[in-house]
């Protein structure tokens, strides 16, 4: 399998990190976690020059920075495929009303759009499959060897969240989205290969004199979390994304060794599409 880190940023906009998105391509599947800002532009970068090319679309939750740039991938999937290629989209109860509400907004584009090119005579179709807790079942997971897991995750208030254990070939890679640690954590990553975690820097984060920055230690990870996490269930590899607040390209050993301090194994916390190999 090949994970790669599309967006290793957060909301906060950073010229370096486009928001949160994973690939992960495992059997021939080329499978989306999340979809934060610029993902295209790094699915891209990644070889995949348009989305009619997913093979599905995972949410981990619908935070804004997780899910900003949905729209980009319905309209750009829908508009350079040839024939009707519906987004096979799986996330936590919720998603369907999600989507409902994200081609709501995009009905001005679809109208234009469907007026000024006679070959497209159709609507974006988006087939979602909504999951909290057990096995994705999707037949183009199945018809290619790949199993994917989703389990609840704890992000309060924002709720229901997921993260996922996608497995292919006695490999397997978690991609955890938003959580504390918490029981479905504990089960995703149990044994597993690769564990990417979002995490935050509680430590200095604390010291903003802003209480909306405090908050934000409420519900994420903090690097020790996650490396406590990783140790606790035998991970082979720690990948950290999503850090907040963003590291100076030259300061990311700091973040590695602190979790270095909890957790044995490699420890990585990568740019933009850096890739890692299981
Ligand atoms: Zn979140
Ligand atoms: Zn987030």
């Amino acid at each position: 399998m090949r994970v790669t880190l599309l967006g290793t940023g957060s909301p906060l906009p950073d010229p370096h990190r486009a928001g949160p998105a994973t690939l992960v391509q495992a059997g021939g599947l080329h499978l989306l976690f999340d979809c934060g800002r610029g993902v295209l532009m790094r699915l891209a970068a990644a070889g995949l020059p348009t989305p009619a090319l997913l093979h599905a679309q995972f949410l981990t939750h619908h935070h804004s920075d997780h899910v900003t740039d949905l729209n980009d991938v319905v309209t750009t999937r829908w508009a350079t495929s040839p024939v009707p290629n519906p987004l096979t989209l799986v996330g936590p109860p919720g998603s369907g009303a999600l989507v409902e509400r994200t081609l709501a907004m995009l009905s001005d584009d679809i109208g234009y759009r469907r007026t000024h090119h006679d070959d497209l005579n159709w609507d974006p179709g988006v087939e979602v499959t909504e999951v909290l807790d057990g096995p994705v079942t999707l037949e183009v997971l199945d018809a290619a060897g790949v199993r994917v897991t989703a389990a609840p995750t704890d992000h309060r208030p924002v709720t229901p969240t997921v993260g996922y254990r996608i497995e292919h070939d006695g490999s397997s890679v978690v991609v955890a989205g938003d959580t504390v640690p918490c029981e479905g954590l504990e089960r995703l990553v149990a044994g597993a290969d690769v564990y990417v975690q979002t995490v935050i820097r509680d430590d200095v984060i604390r010291q903003i004199p802003m209480q909306r920055f405090q908050d934000v230690c409420d519900y994420h990870s903090s690097v020790v979390d996650a490396a406590r996490t990783a140790a606790a269930g035998g991970v082979g590899t720690l990948v950290l994304t999503h850090m907040v607040p963003a590291p100076a390209p030259d300061a990311v050993t700091e973040w590695i060794a602190l979790a270095a301090e909890h957790f044995d194994g490699t420890i990585l916390a990568p740019d933009d599409l850096d890739v890692v190999d299981t």
